[in-house]
């Protein structure tokens, strides 16, 4: 297999998430023997649900990223309506030593008890809360990025830690990129794993788990081999087609190393023959 365009995952160290969560990974033979979900032609739309206030620009990331992920899987996507937090009841006061003011936090209880299930659409693949507040699971924790329950396919996550703001910092055009990246990669990994897609302890990988932003800051923008081998499999769709999708969305947003690697992945694919006629990053599904 072809796989010079990729880093392989190596030693995990201290901090990182293979460090301390021993997963074994999860081969191609492994995923299709798991009998993944996948859509049907009734139940295939990736129904985002935004909770709470969003500024402007938090929106227009929020509809950015959702196009990727509809590029990211070959599949419809759709914004709910906002919904309003609950009143009372889920929340609690937090102090940070970063930031002045408290933050108020909400349990991802409300949303992957409350308010998900009841409201699943018809057409939904998957159906997932996005909200601008800090979130926590239970007491005992700080906080969580998000949560989800997969036989159920919906889940909450919270864009709050990818903005300046939360860290007490100014907003700049660097910062507006920084939070667009994050969102992006938080929805492919996210519906990823609604799809069936473990961890990859294989390669730095969309799907390699992470344990703080930083991690998820150093994780690309784009699938290993073996992840991009099970996601074709699912969804069926044309490696090359997807990933010039996802290159005209990249440069669009002037995502430019994103761009850059599939321009050099899109280049290899093509000055190598045996792609072509063997498709071995494209099998025809049977
Ligand atoms: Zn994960
Ligand atoms: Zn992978």
């Amino acid at each position: 297999m072809d796989d010079s365009d990729f880093e392989k995952m190596g030693k995990p160290k201290p901090g990182e998430w293979l460090y301390h969560f021993h997963e074994r990974g999860q081969s191609f033979d492994d995923y299709k023997a798991a009998h993944p979900p996948r859509p049907t032609a009734s139940r295939r739309v990736v129904v985002l649900q935004p909770v709470g206030p969003f500024s402007s620009l938090e929106r227009t990331i929020l509809g950015k990223a959702t196009e990727f992920a509809g590029i990211w899987f070959d599949l419809p996507t759709r914004i709910e309506p906002s919904l309003p937090l609950p009143e009372s009841g889920w929340d609690r006061i937090r102090r940070f030593s970063w930031l002045e003011q408290p933050v108020k936090q909400y349990k991802t209880g409300y949303f992957l008890t409350r308010l998900l299930p009841g409201g699943f659409p018809a057409d939904a693949v998957c159906y997932l809360a996005i909200t601008m507040v800090d979130l926590y699971p239970e007491e005992s924790w700080n906080f969580v990025f998000g949560q989800a329950s997969l036989s159920q396919r919906v889940g909450v996550y919270s864009m709050a830690r990818y903005f300046p703001q939360f860290w007490g910092q100014k907003e700049s055009p660097d910062t507006y990129y920084l939070a667009l990246r994050r969102s992006c990669k938080v929805l492919a990994h996210e519906v990823g794993h609604i799809f069936g897609l473990a961890h990859c302890v294989y390669y730095r990988c969309a799907m390699s788990g992470s344990n703080s932003l930083e991690e998820s800051d150093r994780r690309p923008l784009h699938l290993c081999p073996i992840c991009l081998k099970k996601l074709q499999w699912n969804r069926g769709f044309d490696t090359i087609k997807r990933y010039e999708g996802l290159r005209e969305f990249l440069k669009n947003q002037d995502l430019k190393e994103e761009a850059t690697w599939i321009d050099l992945r899109l280049k290899r694919l093509w000055s190598n023959p045996l792609n072509h006629r063997k498709g071995s990053e494209n099998p025809k599904r049977r």
